[in-house]
């Protein structure tokens, strides 16, 4: 007798293969224009990453991109 009313529960993710996992994430994919302007310098850049240009992120140096050293 087939019994339809299945529970559904949260699986520890230790539970679940690694191939498990990783079949269900195939749709999880970074947009290819994640990308927005730099408050600096202007130039594009991928959003939460500090400026490749410049250096800058929110506001403060956090690389020296300094040429004149
Ligand atoms: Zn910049």
């Amino acid at each position: 007798m087939m019994h339809l009313n299945i529970q559904l529960f949260a699986v520890p993710f230790r539970k679940v293969s690694k191939t498990r996992g990783r079949k269900r994430r195939t749709h999880y994919k970074i947009s290819e224009n994640a990308t927005v302007k730099c408050p600096k310098c202007g130039a594009e850049v991928r959003p939460h990453r500090v400026c490749a240009a410049c250096g800058f992120y929110k506001g403060k140096e956090v690389i020296k991109k300094d040429s004149a050293e």
